[in-house]
């Protein structure tokens, strides 16, 4: 069926492109009420995508485990999971390494298909096309159905991209995709490290290197040199919105945001945001959401995903030990030499800095999101069937996640899942956001 090379039609009625867990999950809960599906990965590593497939254990969950149940509706499942497979890590406020998630998230998958067999058909291959409700893969193969979910995850960072490239493969020092398979692998135990980017990929990937033996020195620059905010020992308890929080002129929300901040906690205030902030952005104007974008994204990353507080000390500790510089600027200028890298930058304050060296230039500046340029939504786009939102965060969408075409209508065959529908929904990033969602595209495709 689903041989290589051929026009083979694996027919499903529902095709979902990408297995991580947002794609993952949604098989398993269209399987239960009983549409199949063709769950596509091209890494066939269902259930892990990039998040859950770490090899490193030291990669912590940045949500509490009570909180990071797959399945809408039963908070306590991986707890539950926790107690049967770590049960002396299944403190419910805690935060479990990311890589037994992958398996719980693994094991919920074939769980469900050992309740209703056949019903969702794993497919590894890459998907180069949607042509109505059939995706083509680059192999050749097509997968023919009703509907088609992209649920495609975060595409890898664009900013170190061929224009910083050395001459060939064995002398670039630029590490653009710190992600991919091995990518840390060729930098020595004392090599320094320039990194470009101080956010939830620079502090997975400094602690990564650290317990694999790396010595060295690292520096890592971003506009403003932000890096995300820890949680506390104990859940947050959220701040409920006032209603000057809610409504008026984006200022005037965010000064009630800020005394409410300071008379309580700030954390409170963002766990009070967390279950409306899709609703408060779809209620947004355009101008609202660029001025947001422009202004107050920075600090909302930093406050909205925090890192468990052990992972927080960590950090604190090489920045003690002077193994960790942070830096606020702009990239003027990086360049290759025979021994590294040379990163010329303009600091945010104050007077010229001399230029950043390293053996290595790791690119942590997080997801590029082109849709226009992606092989699999360009086209989408080009022809019409698709349309980028104002600010060209990412594919236009209606409240259900079903894509708009150039003239504004909804594609009843065409659904966006997970980070990629951002435009729509703003916060889609973390698990209970997407498990929501994950209920809201079932109930559109039955
Ligand atoms: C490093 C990291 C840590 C995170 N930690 C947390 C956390 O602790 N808690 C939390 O709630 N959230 C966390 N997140 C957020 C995370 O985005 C979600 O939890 C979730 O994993 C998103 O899953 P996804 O399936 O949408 O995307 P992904 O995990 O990116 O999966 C997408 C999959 O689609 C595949 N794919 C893409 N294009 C194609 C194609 N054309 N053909 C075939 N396959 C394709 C990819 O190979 C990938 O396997 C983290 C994210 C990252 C990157």
């Amino acid at each position: 069926m689903n041989g290589r090379g051929g026009e083979a039609d694996v027919s499903k009625r529902v095709a979902i492109i990408g297995g991580g867990f947002s794609g993952s999950m949604l098989a398993a809960r269209l399987a239960e009420v009983g549409i199949a599906s063709t769950l596509i990965d091209r890494t066939g590593a269902f259930g892990l995508g990039v998040a859950y497939s770490t090899p490193f254990d030291g990669h912590l969950l940045n949500v509490r485990s009570n909180r990071m149940s797959a399945i809408d509706g039963r908070s306590d499942d991986f707890v539950d999971w926790l107690t049967a497979n770590h049960p002396d890590r299944a403190d419910p406020e805690s935060f479990a390494p990311r890589q037994w998630y992958g398996r719980y998230v693994q094991d919920r998958l074939a769980g469900v298909e050992a309740v209703h067999p056949g019903r969702i058909n794993r497919l590894t291959g890459v998907a180069v096309a949607v042509e109505g409700a059939t995706v083509r893969l680059a192999d050749g193969r097509v997968v023919g159905a009703d509907a088609v979910v992209l649920a495609t995850g975060n595409p890898a960072p664009r900013t170190a991209e061929p224009r910083l490239r050395g001459p060939d493969s064995t002398t670039d020092r630029v590490i653009g995709d710190p992600w991919a398979s091995g990518a840390l692998d060729r930098i020595g135990a004392a090599d320094d490290v320039v990194i470009v980017g101080t956010g939830l990929t620079m502090v997975d990937m400094v602690l990564w290197l650290q317990a694999k033996g790396w010595r060295g020195r690292a520096v890592a620059l971003s506009r403003r040199g932000l890096m995300p905010r820890s949680h506390l020992a104990h859940h947050d308890t959220p701040t409920v919105p006032t209603d000057e929080l809610l409504r008026g002129p984006a200022s005037r929300r965010l000064a009630a945001a800020r005394r409410l901040g300071e008379a309580a906690s700030w954390r409170g205030v963002m766990e009070g945001l967390r279950p409306i902030t899709a609703e408060l952005w779809a209620a947004a104007d355009t101008a609202t959401r660029a001025r947001f974008v422009r202004h107050l994204r920075p600090w909302w990353d930093v406050h909205r995903h925090r890192i468990a507080d052990s992972i927080s000390s960590a950090i604190e500790a090489l920045e003690a030990e002077g193994r960790l510089a942070i830096v606020a600027g702009r990239v003027r200028r990086i360049d290759q030499t025979a021994d590294g890298v040379v990163l010329d930058w303009r600091p945010r304050r104050g007077p010229e800095q001399p230029v950043l060296t390293g053996r290595w230039l790791l690119d942590c500046t997080g997801p590029g999101h082109d849709p226009a340029s992606d092989p699999l939504t360009g086209p989408l786009i080009a022809s019409g069937r698709a349309r980028l939102d104002p600010l060209r965060l990412g594919l236009d969408l209606d409240a259900q996640g079903r894509v708009l075409g150039a003239d504004g209508t909804p594609d009843p065959r065409l659904f966006v899942l997970g980070p990629p529908a951002r435009a729509a929904f703003w916060e889609t990033i973390a698990v209970p956001d997407i498990r929501r969602r994950n209920e809201e595209v079932v109930e559109a495709l039955l």
